[in-house]
């Protein structure tokens, strides 16, 4: 029997199937765990759709000590959790242990929000209030990239808002979550907080089931618009955070070095596995060959290895779909562009691919074009900053993007004109719960975090009272 249990109605349960989860770095089953089926999927939402109205009265104090009770719980299981984390996702174990950390100071300070009424008007004639209430049962989707830190974006204003919550991990990573879940049944009150797992199966049930009321997907943009379909039906609420193709536009007057270690660091962690990740990079023709050398020599240096193993820098690639796309693309980068680092696959067990740099490749070639999602790096070559930005506003995606440039007015300039919807200047990937997340174009619809974030959670509840 699975080690893991599900969470449905304060119970922690088996599933109706069981499913193996791999090790990305060693291919190896690393845990059995239960798979749900469509009657646990519906028996979940029934008992979150019971729990709201008890939870939805709770008083917001309330509901807020249990959810930091869950953060202090995390934190006593930091290490174990980390570990986890890495022998589930693949990431090196000091980037799991920073996830959990960060997991934990999301969720801290995110509870720390509240929802006061607003009196918009009090005069002889009317008095206006705005409230915000819950919304009824709240759908959260997660992808394998960030298993615990996206479950802590969106169970703090889920739960604090008094909605009550359904959280299904993505079908190669649900250990942790179902881990947290474990604490979960010990802190809330039966039905407010449950899990799922499928094999990409319950999702189309879960957006189109008339008992949620909001879903809050993080994903793929092309999974993102079959939630939208689903959703239509009984117009749910929706936030997705959805996918990027983000550039980072190198001025010539950056300096490479320092340039090409923050391009790096932003285009990477996870081995690349990150929405808002640096996904191509125009650098003028007059810094171009010195920072292609210097993200060559950074690659080259970069320890690839098995993410328990001291040192390892980056880890293999999350699943076997994923390690195959991104081997698809490389071949594609050796006709399209010129490789100066990487360019291949460890000879082992495991999805690892060598952190790659490719150089003289265009706009039109897919890995400029397409979000690659893996540790391989376009560098792009232009003369004019105009011509370099409207490059890379020409996508469907905005989530974000960056200058490098030591002119600070030169770099704001541009940044105001790129679509994206978070621009950094000398930096890429720096983000946190008090500034509101969402993507442009096709990477989203809403926001996370902030107040903006927590809004999203709660619908408008005006109180108009004639005077006088
Ligand atoms: P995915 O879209 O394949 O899966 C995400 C989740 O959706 C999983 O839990 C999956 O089981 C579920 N799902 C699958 N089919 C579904 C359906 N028909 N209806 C509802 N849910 C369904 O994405 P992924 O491969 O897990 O993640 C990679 C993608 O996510 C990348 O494109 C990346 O850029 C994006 N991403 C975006 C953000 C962001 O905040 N913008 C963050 C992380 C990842």
């Amino acid at each position: 029997m699975p080690d893991y249990k599900l969470l449905i109605g304060g119970r922690l349960v088996d599933g109706d199937d069981v499913m193996g989860i791999i090790n990305p770095a060693t291919e190896e089953v690393l845990a059995f765990c239960p798979r749900a089926s469509a009657g646990q999927l519906d028996a979940a939402i029934m008992a979150a759709k019971e729990a709201f109205p008890a939870w939805a009265r709770t008083p917001i104090a309330e509901r807020r000590a249990m959810i930091l009770a869950l953060a202090d719980c995390m934190e006593i299981h930091a290490e174990s959790l980390a570990r986890l984390l890495t022998q589930e996702q693949g990431k090196p174990l000091s980037e799991a242990t920073a996830e959990i950390a960060y997991s934990i100071a999301f969720i801290r300070q995110l509870a720390t929000h509240d929802l006061p009424v607003q009196v918009l008007e009090d005069n002889d004639s009317r008095r206006v209030e705005l409230h915000r209430r819950p919304l009824g049962v709240v759908g959260a989707i997660i992808p394998w990239n960030f298993p615990v830190l996206i479950v802590a974006f969106k169970l703090p204003f889920a739960l604090l808002a008094g909605n009550t919550l359904l959280i299904k991990p993505a079908p190669t990573t649900p250990l942790s979550t179902l881990r947290m879940g474990e604490m979960m049944a010990g802190i809330f009150p039966p039905g407010v907080i449950n899990i799922i797992t499928d094999q990409n199966d319950l999702g189309a049930r879960l957006t189109t089931h008339p008992d949620v009321a909001k879903i809050s997907f993080t994903g793929s943009t092309e999974t993102g618009r079959k939630v939208m379909a689903g959703a239509a039906a009984s117009i749910k609420r929706l936030t997705l955070e959805l996918g990027g193709n983000d550039a980072a536009i190198v001025l010539p007057d950056a300096d490479p070095v320092k340039a090409a270690s923050g391009i790096f660091g932003g285009a990477f962690m996870n081995a690349g596995q990150v929405c808002l990740a640096i996904k191509r990079v125009y650098a003028h023709a007059d810094i171009y060959d010195a920072l292609c050398v210097e993200l060559a020599r950074i690659a080259e240096e970069a320890v690839v290895d098995d993410g328990l193993k001291q040192g390892a820098q980056i880890g293999p690639l999350q699943n076997r779909a994923q390690y195959d796309k991104v081997r698809a693309l490389l071949e594609t980068a050796r006709s399209d562009g010129t490789i100066i680092a990487g360019g291949e696959v460890l000879d082992r067990p495991g999805y690892f691919i060598r952190p790659t740099i490719v150089r003289d490749i265009s706009d039109g070639a897919r890995l400029v074009d397409e979000e690659q999602f893996g540790p391989i790096l376009p560098i792009i070559r232009y003369d004019d900053p105009d011509d370099a930005l409207a490059r890379a506003n020409a996508s469907d995606m905005g989530l974000g993007g960056s200058i490098w440039s030591s002119d600070r007015d030169v770099a704001h300039d541009l940044a105001m004109r790129m679509e994206a919807g978070t621009v950094w200047i000398n930096k890429h990937l720096d983000f946190g719960p008090t500034v509101p997340f969402g993507g442009a174009k096709q990477s989203g619809l809403g926001v996370e975090f902030a107040e903006e974030g927590f809004h999203e959670f709660t619908q408008i509840h005006v109180i108009n009272e004639a005077k006088g």
